[in-house]
């Protein structure tokens, strides 16, 4: 079929992407998520997903997922506040908020939604946010959405923030609102979570953090990013997502019981859109479970987080300035980064070429996402994949 006059541009915009090697291309997967996939008929080494602890395809949750769909079948049925909430709903955010040390959390579909949800319920026009320049797409989509002067502090910069605020100070806002990723997606590199909160204290700002890749992975046993800081009850806001450590998909916001009932009363993807699944809330549930039963899942992840890192770095990678088990393999050029995770491939490793927009122009990378399911061997494998590529394209 041909494309009509008025989609051309499309094409156009489609064409270049290509060109600059910036085109998503999509592996279809026939298997679950787990160290090993099937991709186009192979087997492959996963180094992709954000399931952390291997909990997608965990036996626990899969059996919970069940027996709910036999009580409650699969849909929530409505939103929220028209339908009624369902007792599951209500025993995930009480589990959840027990796990985290808050006085309450409330669950959104995503963690995109949970940013794009709160941010707007906490700030609006008059009041200023206060962005680290590398925050994820739903934070910087959340902020644009709340209509609030959004002033972008240098990456991880404490006192950066300091001057920003300081230099707003007669601007006459009414509220101040300081955001920041808890672990950044792309790099793996973790916010300074203290000293943020001495300057949101310095200066009465509102200090929310998004735990998305903390979640499951840092704190004691996967207790988050407010847990490996100790700062339990000096933030205001914790988002998190059900999608990555929690092998499911959802979002959460814990906190003060007063900020969780003002977003069932403002939080618009609350009011709007239906709640999660039955099958989603009955899998976090036994996530919660495992956590709270056992660190093992978690140690197990940064085992082999380290042992990874340091043969990466013993064969003369650059994995960036990681402190998580985000790995990124910094290469540069993205065409380079796209030849580079193709020839992983045809070596039985699925790893991601990420480039712009994802991260900025000429810093594109293999970013491997180290998990609690791979083993010794599994680690081995990929180890021996990325050397020879690596030589064969000149990277060490
Ligand atoms: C992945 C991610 C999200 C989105 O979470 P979903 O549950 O997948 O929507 C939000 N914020 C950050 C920092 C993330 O890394």
């Amino acid at each position: 079929m041909t494309t009509p006059e008025k989609l051309r541009w499309i094409e156009e915009e489609l064409a270049d992407l290509r060109q600059a090697g910036l085109y998503n291309y999509i592996r279809t997967i026939a298997s679950p998520q787990g160290a090993w996939l099937v991709v186009d008929g192979r087997d492959v080494l996963n180094f992709c997903s954000n399931n952390y602890l291997g909990l997608a395809n965990h036996p626990r949750l899969m059996e919970a997922a069940k027996q709910a769909i036999e009580r409650y079948g699969v849909g929530p049925g409505a939103v929220r506040t028209i339908a009624g909430t369902m007792k599951l709903h209500v025993e995930l955010e009480e589990r959840l908020a027990a796990f985290k040390g808050v006085e309450a959390a409330i669950t959104f579909q995503s963690g995109f939604n949970a940013n794009l949800g709160t941010i707007p319920a906490l700030v609006g026009r008059g009041d200023v946010i206060y962005s680290d320049e590398l925050n994820h797409a739903s934070i910087i989509d959340g902020a644009r959405l709340s209509r609030a002067t959004i002033v972008r502090y240098a990456h991880c910069d404490a006192e950066d923030l300091r001057r920003q605020i300081e230099a707003n100070k007669d601007a006459g806002h009414r509220r101040a609102l300081i955001v920041t990723d808890g672990v950044f997606s792309m790099d793996g590199d973790v916010a300074p979570l203290d000293e943020i909160y001495e300057v949101a204290q310095e200066h009465g700002c509102l200090l929310m953090v998004d735990d998305a890749h903390g979640e499951g992975v840092l704190g004691r046993g996967g207790r988050g990013i407010v847990d490996h800081y100790n700062l339990h009850g000096k933030v205001d806001v914790e988002v998190g997502t059900l999608s990555k450590a929690f092998g499911v998909v959802g979002g959460v916001v814990a906190g003060s019981a007063v900020i969780v009932e003002w977003l069932r009363q403002r939080g618009r993807p609350f009011l709007f859109s239906s709640a999660m699944t039955v099958p989603d809330v009955a899998a976090c549930l036994a996530a919660v479970d495992l956590l709270e039963e056992s660190t093992e899942l978690v140690d197990r992840l940064w085992k082999n987080t380290e042992y990874f890192k340091r043969e990466m770095e013993g064969l003369g990678f650059d994995t960036g300035k990681s402190a998580t088990p985000i790995t990124p393999v910094m290469l540069g050029e993205a065409s380079l980064a796209q030849d580079f995770s193709r020839k992983l491939f045809e070596e039985g490793v699925f790893a991601m070429a990420i480039g712009y927009p994802t991260v900025p122009r000429g810093k594109a990378r293999i970013r491997v996402m180290i998990s609690a399911a791979h083993n010794r061997e599994d680690l081995d494998k990929a180890l021996g994949a990325f050397e020879k590529v690596g030589r064969e394209l000149g990277v060490i």
